[in-house]
């Protein structure tokens, strides 16, 4: 699938992002970079199954330093595809790393700035903070550039700067705002191999953000390839919706050059997802918008196409192109009355497939909105086993977010606007969250569940939420 959008195109290894190239499908490892045999072949699984480039983590310089071994051995192995190292806080990882991978991705929020509690910054301060970043980034820009190294900008709505935070809160053009001020610390050092990415877990704020950025990018005469997901999308149905709706309604409309599902699970499960989402975004491009409101019209069509006879691909990319479709126009802010038609679903597949859309576009709550990240190398916890635990003990709070969080590092930052959160912190031990603030710390994981329960129930009733 191609962009219709164009930006400047950016090489990656043996890829180009961006440009008029076909969208990227990505995901990332959550072993640990340490363990070389296990992320290697991990990585295998990821790139057989479709995945074009493959981010790992590096949290210290050890990890940094092991992704040579993951590379030489891939590459030994036949794998040519670009490797993305993953880096918060840690300038000299990126350092390493942008000698080693194709690519590094920062992330603006927390590159070389860390929590201080601060909440005014003059404009001395706000210049000498901007003084202080292009110094940290101009050797990692020296690397790259000698290297043919690219960088993506990863702005996360869940660790944004206090800077920025304090000038412009916590909202879509906070996160615009962020991107452009790396970006023009980025061009006055001259380079400009960069990918974007406007990451939050609710699908609203993210489509906002990407669209907000793309303005403005437009209006200062240059777009930068996007990489497009819904982040802590969690896992199973719900992730499938949110990122179905979050990346196809843009990719609809032409932005969007390298794509990650993130689920909380096996990573090698997001590619399919991926490809679906492109399949279905190619079926609707297919179509004009008078043609897509007969939905009965359509969708014989696609089933006709994909396999509505052995009853499988068909019914999958119905639901898909049904969530793009009315999910991008929820999200436009269309309020009218709307009925999913046609032979595709039942009646009771329809209604769930209409609770779903408005459950993930954030107009109407029928159960609890669980998030959770899809774990990395810094996770030291089956986080898919209790996401499962959680989601079957917490199903009936509609107004509540619960939060599963894989590390203590970027967790309760990323999970900020839960309501509860549950974070593994390794050695058996859980430390439990309410709205961002830590009130139980180092609990046995098997007493965990009963713990978030009782803190839950002592201020909700199920199903009321209230
Ligand atoms: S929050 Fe999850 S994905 Fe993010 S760094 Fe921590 S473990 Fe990795």
């Amino acid at each position: 699938m191609h962009p219709v959008i164009p930006s400047i195109p950016v090489k990656v290894g043996n890829l180009f992002i961006g440009g008029n190239h076909p969208v990227v499908i990505q995901s990332m490892t959550n072993t640990d970079t340490l363990d070389t045999e296990a992320t290697v072949e991990q990585c295998k699984r990821l790139f057989d199954a479709g995945c074009q480039m493959v981010r790992i983590t590096a949290p210290g310089l050890k990890e940094a330093r092991n992704l040579e071994k993951i590379k030489n051995e891939l590459r030994q192995s036949g794998y040519e595809g670009p490797l993305v190292a993953d880096i918060h806080f840690l300038p000299d990882a990126a350092l390493v790393a942008a000698g080693i991978v194709e690519k590094v991705r920062i992330n603006p929020g927390n590159y070389c700035d860390r929590k201080t509690g601060k909440t005014e910054f003059s404009k001395a301060e706000r210049q000498a903070e901007i003084e202080r970043i292009t110094q940290r980034l101009s050797p990692l820009v020296e690397v790259c550039r000698k290297q043919g190294t690219a960088i993506r900008i990863g702005v996360n709505q869940g660790s944004l700067s206090e800077r920025i935070v304090a000038r412009y809160g916590n909202t879509p053009q906070a996160m615009v705002e962020s991107a452009l001020e790396f970006l023009q610390i980025f061009e006055s050092l001259d380079f400009d191999q960069l990918v974007i990415s406007m990451k939050s877990s609710r699908v609203r704020t993210m489509d906002k953000a990407v669209r907000m950025l793309v303005e403005r990018m437009r209006r200062k005469g240059r777009i930068y390839p996007l990489h497009l997901g819904v982040t802590e999308a969690g896992d199973g149905e719900d992730a499938r919706v949110v990122s179905t709706i979050g990346i196809g309604s843009l990719l609809l409309d032409g932005i969007g050059n390298t794509i990650r599902v993130s689920l909380t699970e096996p990573p090698e499960n997001e590619i399919p997802v991926a490809k679906d989402i492109l399949e279905a975004v190619e079926i609707l491009q297919g179509y004009t918008e008078q043609a897509l409101d007969t939905v009965e019209v359509v969708y014989p069509d696609i089933l006709g196409l994909k396999g509505w006879k052995d009853g499988t691909k068909g019914q999958d990319l119905a639901r898909l192109v049904t969530y793009i479709r009315w999910g991008r126009l929820l999200l436009q802010g269309y309020t009218g009355d709307f009925k999913i038609k046609g032979k595709a679903f039942t009646e009771e597949e329809k209604e769930t497939i209409m609770d779903n859309l408005y459950q993930a576009v954030g107009l109407r709550s029928h159960k609890t909105r669980f998030i959770a990240c899809p774990s990395c190398g810094r996770t030291k916890y089956d986080i898919q086993s209790v996401l499962a635990k959680v989601k079957a003990r917490f199903p009936d709070y509609p107004n509540l977010t619960i939060a599963v969080m894989g590390c203590i590092v970027n967790g309760p930052g990323e999970m900020a606007d839960a309501d509860y959160g549950y974070i593994g912190c390794g050695n058996g031990q859980v430390n439990l969250y309410r709205k961002g603030e830590l009130v139980q710390s180092h609990i046995p994981e098997n007493e965990a569940l009963d713990a978030l329960e009782a803190l839950i129930r002592a201020e909700h009733n199920p199903r009321t939420g209230h």
